[in-house]
C-alpha cells in the first residue's frame, strides 16, 4: 500500500513526530514515501530514508518557506493524485492539522484526527482513537480513499533502519488563491535544555506545588537530571506555567524514560499525556491519590522536602 507521511521541519531539521509516523507506516508493511515541503529543503530527504522512507517527495521551491498550509495543501494533493497514494498521514502539530483539514477539503477525502495507533488488518487500513475523554479506545476506519490520518504528538517513536530513499523533486505549482496568505512574522520560543516531546526525563510540577514561585523546586530536579519540565492543567489555568509544558489530554502526550510528578493527583485527562512513560515515579503527601495507581515508585511526602533532597542527591552523585 502506497502511504504519504507529511514531514514537516524546523530549520534543518525534521520532527520527531513526522519520523515516527513514518517509521510505523514502514513498520506496518506499506510502502512508506515521505513528504518534505519547504525551501532549501533538499538536504533532508536523506534523513527520512534512514526512517523507513522508501522514497522522498522534496518540493523545494522559496513561495514554500513560510509554514502557511495551503501551499502544502497543493503540493500533496498533486503528488496523490499523481501517485494514487491510498493513504496521507500526519503527526499531529498546528500546520499539520490546518493541512490535514485543507487536503481532506480539496480531495473530498475523509480525515480521522487523533489517532493514537495505526494497523493493517486484512489490507485494510485501521486507526485506534481514544474517546470518552480517552478511557476508552475504538477502532476507526475510512469509506473512501485517499485515506487521511492526523497521529496524536509522541504516538511514535522513530526508527532509525539506516535505509536510503529515492528522491523525486516535485514539479511546485500554486494556486493562484493559496499564494494570497503571507506570514507577516515568526516568533520561537526560547528555552534551556530538552523540549518535553524530545526529553528521557520529564518533571512535572503540579497544583501540590502550592504557587508558582515553587516551581524552581521541579526546575532544579529536571536540570539535575538532564530533563525538561512538565506541568499539569491545574496549574496552567491558574498562570502558574506556560500552556506549552501543559501534559495531558489537552496539552502534551509524552512518554519519557523517566517521569517524575510533583505535587500531581494523577487525574485521567493527565494520566493519558504521560501513561507511556517508562518509569513513573510520584511524590505526593496524600497516600490515596490516584497517581499512585499507575506509578512504578511512589513517594508519600511532602514535596517541599523530599524534591530539594532528591535534587541534591542526584547533583552529588553527578558530580561523585
Ligand atoms: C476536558 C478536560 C481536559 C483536561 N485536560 C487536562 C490536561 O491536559 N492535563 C492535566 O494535567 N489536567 C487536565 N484536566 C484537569 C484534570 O482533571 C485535573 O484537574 C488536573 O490534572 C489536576 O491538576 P493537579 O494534579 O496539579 O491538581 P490537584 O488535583 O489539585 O492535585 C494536587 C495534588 O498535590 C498533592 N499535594 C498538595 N500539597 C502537597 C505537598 N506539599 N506535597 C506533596 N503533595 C502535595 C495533593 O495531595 C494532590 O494530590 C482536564 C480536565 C478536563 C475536564
Amino acid at each position: 500500500m502506497a502511504t504519504l507521511v507529511f514531514l514537516e521541519h524546523h530549520g534543518d531539521e525534521l520532527l520527531k513526530g513526522g519520523l515516527g509516523v513514518l517509521s510505523k507506516a514502514a513498520s506496518i508493511g506499506d510502502e512508506a514515501a515521505g513528504v518534505v515541503v519547504g525551501s532549501g529543503v533538499g538536504a533532508l530527504a536523506d534523513v527520512a530514508g534512514e526512517f523507513g522512507a522508501a522514497r522522498v517527495y522534496v518540493a523545494d521551491a522559496p513561495e514554500l518557506e513560510a509554514p502557511l498550509p495551503q501551499p502544502r495543501v497543493d503540493v500533496l494533493a498533486r503528488i496523490v493524485e499523481e501517485t494514487n497514494a491510498d493513504a496521507v498521514l500526519f503527526a499531529n502539530s498546528v500546520l499539520a492539522a490546518d493541512t490535514a483539514a485543507g487536503l481532506a477539503a480539496r480531495l473530498d477525502a475523509g480525515l480521522n484526527w487523533d489517532l493514537v495507533d495505526i494497523a493493517r488488518r486484512d489490507g485494510k487500513l485501521i486507526g485506534t482513537r481514544p474517546a470518552l475523554q480517552d478511557s476508552i479506545y475504538a477502532d476507526v476506519g475510512w469509506t473512501s480513499t485517499p485515506q487521511l490520518a492526523l497521529i496524536r504528538t509522541g504516538s511514535f517513536d522513530p526508527a532509525a533502519t539506516g535505509g536510503s530513499a529515492e528522491v523525486v523533486d516535485v514539479d511546485v505549482r500554486l494556486e493562484d488563491f493559496s499564494t494570497t496568505a503571507r506570514m507577516i512574522e515568526q516568533a520561537h520560543e526560547e528555552s534551556e535544555g530538552p523540549s518535553i516531546e524530545d526529553a528521557d526525563v520529564v518533571v512535572a510540577g503540579g497544583r501540590g506545588l502550592g504557587g508558582p514561585e515553587n516551581f524552581t523546586l521541579v526546575e532544579e530536579l529536571a536540570k539535575a537530571l538532564g530533563g525538561a519540565v512538565g506541568a499539569t492543567r491545574a496549574v496552567v489555568d491558574a498562570g502558574w506555567y506556560p500552556y506549552s509544558t501543559q501534559v495531558g489530554q489537552t496539552g502534551r502526550t509524552v512518554s519519557p524514560k523517566l517521569y517524575v510528578a510533583c505535587g500531581v493527583s494523577g487525574a485521567i485527562q493527565h494520566k493519558v499525556g504521560m501513561q507511556g512513560s517508562g518509569v513513573i515515579v510520584a511524590i505526593n503527601k496524600d497516600p490515596h491519590a490516584p497517581i499512585f495507581e499507575f506509578a512504578d515508585l511512589g513517594v508519600v511526602g511532602d514535596i517541599h522536602q523530599v524534591v530539594p533532597k532528591l535534587t541534591e542527591l542526584v547533583t552529588q552523585r553527578k558530580s561523585g
